[in-house]
Formats: structure tokens, C-alpha cells, sequence
């Protein structure tokens, strides 16, 4: 039988991560995940580079310029007609992107002597792995540790039933090769936004239903509320307080019944996405049998150096649950590789960025405004809209706002709040400044280069002081 120092089974972010990370530090490892293409060819990345944050953004960027075009072009002084959109052209250009991304982690864990191995993994033993081959061949690999990064698989509802062609899921909604002329989704979250996005800029009218009366509820209330203002502007229909009853199809229409309050309403679209968020992939790991001990949803159950009820069992990523989001699995991944390489390591859960790649984006790190009040901190806030930018208008991305929490009393920086053009890359100076335990007073001295968005930061933090210059 194969004998590793550590056999990790899935290779997402999470685990490929963890993977590289232990054979940088010298152990053997092995890296085992059941993804294949058509051709039986082995899928390395995991949701993030197959089904999720890889493909999800490359749409995103795609329609990001036909949104340009439209809305935008002709204030620049650019006339463009006739504009042809071409679905199946950027679909493949999505699809080019994915599949250069998945050979570079085949190519990272190669460089790094990682055993690359393809098929579906189970303990057979606290210390023992089967590996099923797609051919019907199996292997037992014996590992010292064995991380468990196997991921998540989106949830689904019994009112609608994924049916993989009018009723999809996520992936499904990566996938039309036409823009349906009616999208319904079930579920404004980060998911329902962004392929919302993607598809009421190609044409889709979108229909969002939400069960929750409050609109993007984890994120700082003065950000979701204006974020609500614009995503509807742009012809986001997203109705609050719905409860989905029904989702029929019948002669490709799905016909959905839902109430809001003590009204029955229903709903026809061409095609309904459900996106109500994402449950653990655990399926087939033999768990229960081992006594590894999973939580009332399904997610296992770690300490904290990530090792499960069983010892010498580990478990990293969205399997775990917390934010599920690649950049924190990865980070996981690799915190645990250098613990079961003997040396030290943490992982700082309070900054983990948030990033919704609407546009505009919406991110965050830290605290809302809601959570400090609601664990008593006296805290202050200082806001700055990118309409007081130069660079933001010269861009002609004049929406959004930044918010800075900070201590009242240590002026610390608590929580970092952005709406608007860049944030998936703004908000990385609020996690440096929060990780280098920074008080607002920082910020609002360090010179930020003009003119640029991050100017906003410096605002928001001299607001926090009341004494913003530019608003
Ligand atoms: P996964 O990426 O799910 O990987 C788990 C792997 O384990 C899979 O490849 C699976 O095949 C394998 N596996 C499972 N069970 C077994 C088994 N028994 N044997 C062998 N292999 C097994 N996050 C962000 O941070 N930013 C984003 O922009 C973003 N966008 C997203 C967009 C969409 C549409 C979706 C669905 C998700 C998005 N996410 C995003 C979330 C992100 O994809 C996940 O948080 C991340 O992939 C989790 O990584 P992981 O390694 O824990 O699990
Ligand atoms: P989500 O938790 O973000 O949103 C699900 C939404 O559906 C919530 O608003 C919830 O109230 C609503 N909902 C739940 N049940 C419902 C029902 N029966 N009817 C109507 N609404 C209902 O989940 P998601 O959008 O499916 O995304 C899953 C996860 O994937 C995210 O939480 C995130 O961790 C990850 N993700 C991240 C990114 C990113 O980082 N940009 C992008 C996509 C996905």
C-alpha cells in the first residue's frame, strides 16, 4: 500500500493549496480529487476554478465591457453601433480561461512532487484512504494525516427541483448559451447577484425572489441599502420577504408561485437559477463510520488547528463552513500544512475580505456598524462617496461610498466598507491596515497617490475624525 506523510483529498483551493504547501515543507504528499473532464482527463481547482469564482468572473468581466458600451461609451465621446453579442464565443473565451487556469495547478502540483490522483476518495480506516478510479480500479493509499478539503455543493430547495435545463443551479447558470429572454432567481446572495448581473447585462429581464425581508443582510447596512438602489436602476427586480411555493415547467417556461406575506403571486421566466446557498460535499467519505463528528448542517467539526473529532483527521475550506470563499480555504490549507510541519501558524478569520463583483463591487473586512452596536463597542464611522473623487469621475464610476468603523475609544479600525468601482482591490488596504492592528489615524496621515480611488480610503479615515477635506 502507498504510504504518505499526508494524503489530502480534494484539490480546491483548499486542498491543492494545502498540498503545495506541505511539499514545500518537505512531505510527502498525495492529492487526490474526482473532477474529469468529458475525456476522463482530471479537473484540478476545485469549485473555484471549475464551476465558481473563475468562471463566474470571466462573465462578469465579459459583460462588464457590453454594459460599457451601452451605458457608458457615448459619454465618452465613443460611438458604437451595431453590437452583436455572441454567447457561445464568450462562453468559450470563459471556458479558455478555466481550462489554462486548471493546467497551471496540475502544473504547480508536478513542480512541487505532489502525487497527483484521480478518483473518488474514502476512509476505509482513521489512517486509510480507498481511491474508486473512474475506470472501476481502486487503490488503498495509507497517509500519517489525511485533510479533508472534499468543498461544497450548492443547495438545493424542494419547491424547485434543479432539473439541469429550465431549473439550474450555479453551474447551470454559467452555462446558457443563450440569453434567456426572462431569468428568475431564487436567492439574493452573492450568487443571485452576480449572475444576475451577468445576464440583465446581455438583455435577460431578471427577477430576483428573496426570502429574507433585508436586502444583503451580512454586509454594513448603509452599504447594502445603496447597493439596493443601484442594482435596481440597472434592472435588477429583486423582491424582498418571498416565499417560493412552487416552480413548474411546462413547454420550456417555468411557471414560479411564490407569496410575499398573505399574497400569492407567481412568476413566468424562460429559465430559474437557485442559488440559496451552499451546503458540505461529504458524500461518499465514509464519515460516520469513522465517527468523524459533523455539526446539525453537515460541516465537520474541527478544533482549532483544524483536526477533527478523530486524531490525525483534519478538515479545511468550505467542508468546514465559516466564510466559504476560496482565499480563506487556501489560507487554511496552508496554516494547517506548516502545523503538520511542525511549526506555527494562524489564521486570521476577523479581516477575511468579502468581495460581491457587481458593479459596482461591494466589499468588506471586519465589522459592520450593526455588529459593533450590537456587542456594545462605542465606535465612530467616517463615510466618503466616490462622487467626491476626481479619478472616480474621471472614470465615469461616480457611485458608491466608503466607511471606515473605528473605535471610539483606541480608534483601531474595526470594519472597512466599500461600494464602488475596484473594491475587490481597494479593500485590501483595510485588510493590511487591520492585520497591522492600525488605528484610523494612520490611514488619514499615510499619503495615497492622486488621483486615484484609494484617495477614498484616506477620506473615509479622516472623516472618522470629522474632518474629511473633499466632502
Ligand atoms: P472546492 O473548491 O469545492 O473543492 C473540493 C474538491 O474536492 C472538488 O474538486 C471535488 O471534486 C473534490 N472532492 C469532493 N469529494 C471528494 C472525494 N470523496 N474524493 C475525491 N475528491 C473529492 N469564492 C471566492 O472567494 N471568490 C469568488 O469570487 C467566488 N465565486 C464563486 C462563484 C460561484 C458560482 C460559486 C459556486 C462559488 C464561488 N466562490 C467564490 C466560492 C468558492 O468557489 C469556494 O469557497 C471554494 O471553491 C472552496 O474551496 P474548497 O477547496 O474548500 O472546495
Ligand atoms: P448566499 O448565502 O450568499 O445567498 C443565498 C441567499 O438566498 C440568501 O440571501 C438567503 O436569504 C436566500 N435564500 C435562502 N433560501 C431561500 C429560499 N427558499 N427562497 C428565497 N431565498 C432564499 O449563497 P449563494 O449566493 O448561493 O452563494 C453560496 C456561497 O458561495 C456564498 O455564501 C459565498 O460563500 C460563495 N460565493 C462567493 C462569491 C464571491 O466571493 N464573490 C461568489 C459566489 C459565491
Amino acid at each position: 500500500m502507498q504510504q504518505y506523510e499526508v494524503i489530502v483529498v480534494g484539490a480546491g483551493p483548499a486542498g491543492y493549496v494545502c498540498a503545495i504547501r506541505c511539499a514545500q515543507l518537505g512531505l510527502k504528499v498525495a492529492c487526490i480529487d474526482k473532477r474529469v473532464d468529458t475525456r476522463g482527463k482530471p479537473k484540478l481547482g476545485g469549485t473555484c476554478l471549475n464551476v465558481g469564482c473563475i468562471p463566474s468572473k470571466a462573465l462578469l468581466d465579459s459583460t462588464h465591457h457590453v454594459q460599457f458600451i451601452n451605458e457608458q461609451a457615448g459619454t465618452h465621446g465613443l460611438k458604437v453601433s451595431g453590437l452583436e453579442v455572441d454567447v457561445p464565443a464568450m462562453q468559450k473565451r470563459k471556458d479558455h480561461v478555466v481550462r489554462t487556469l486548471v493546467g497551471g495547478v496540475a502544473s504547480l502540483l508536478k513542480k512541487n512532487k505532489v502525487d497527483v490522483i484521480s478518483g473518488t476518495a474514502g476512509f476505509i480506516a482513521p489512517q486509510k484512504i480507498r481511491v474508486d478510479h473512474a475506470g472501476g480500479a481502486s487503490q488503498d493509499l495509507q497517509g500519517k494525516h489525511i485533510v479533508i478539503a472534499s468543498g461544497s455543493e450548492p443547495v438545493d430547495i424542494q419547491a424547485a427541483p434543479v432539473d439541469g435545463d429550465c431549473i439550474v443551479d450555479s453551474t447551470g447558470a454559467l452555462e446558457f448559451h443563450e440569453v434567456p429572454l426572462r431569468l428568475g432567481i431564487i436567492g439574493a446572495g452573492v450568487i443571485g447577484l452576480e449572475m444576475g448581473s451577468v445576464w440583465s447585462r446581455l438583455g435577460s429581464e431578471v427577477v430576483i425572489l428573496e426570502a429574507l425581508p433585508e436586502f444583503l443582510a451580512m454586509a454594513d447596512q448603509a452599504v447594502s441599502k445603496e447597493a439596493f438602489k443601484i442594482l435596481v436602476k440597472q434592472g435588477l427586480d429583486i423582491r424582498l420577504n418571498c416565499k417560493v411555493q412552487e416552480a413548474r415547467t411546462s413547454s420550456d417556461k417555468v411557471q414560479v408561485v411564490y407569496s410575499t406575506g398573505n399574497t400569492e403571486q407567481s412568476l413566468e421566466v424562460d429559465k430559474l437559477i437557485v442559488a440559496v446557498g451552499r451546503r458540505p460535499h461529504t458524500e461518499g467519505l465514509n464519515l460516520d463510520d469513522l465517527g468523524i463528528k459533523t455539526d446539525q448542517k453537515g460541516f465537520i467539526e474541527v478544533d482549532s488547528h483544524w483536526e477533527t473529532s478523530v486524531k490525525g483527521v483534519y478538515a479545511i475550506g468550505d467542508v468546514i463552513g465559516g466564510a466559504m470563499l476560496a482565499h480563506k480555504g487556501s489560507e487554511e490549507g496552508v496554516a494547517l500544512a506548516e502545523l503538520l510541519a511542525d511549526q506555527s501558524a494562524h489564521v486570521s478569520y476577523e479581516s477575511i475580505p468579502w468581495v460581491i463583483y457587481t458593479w459596482p463591487e461591494i466589499a468588506w473586512a471586519g465589522r459592520t456598524e450593526r455588529q459593533c452596536k450590537e456587542s456594545g463597542i462605542d465606535y465612530r464611522t467616517g463615510v466618503f462617496p466616490f462622487m467626491a473623487l476626481g479619478r472616480a469621475h474621471a472614470m465615469g464610476h461616480a457611485e458608491g461610498m466608503f466607511k471606515i468603523v473605528g473605535d471610539a475609544s483606541t480608534d483601531r479600525i474595526l470594519g472597512v466598507h466599500i461600494l464602488g468601482p475596484n473594491a475587490s482591490e481597494l479593500i485590501s488596504e483595510a485588510v493590511v491596515a487591520m492585520e497591522s492592528e492600525l488605528y484610523t489615524e494612520d490611514l488619514a496621515r499615510m499619503i495615497h497617490a492622486h488621483p486615484s480611488l484609494a484617495e477614498g480610503m484616506h477620506e473615509a479615515a479622516l472623516a472618522v475624525g470629522g474632518r474629511a477635506i473633499h466632502f
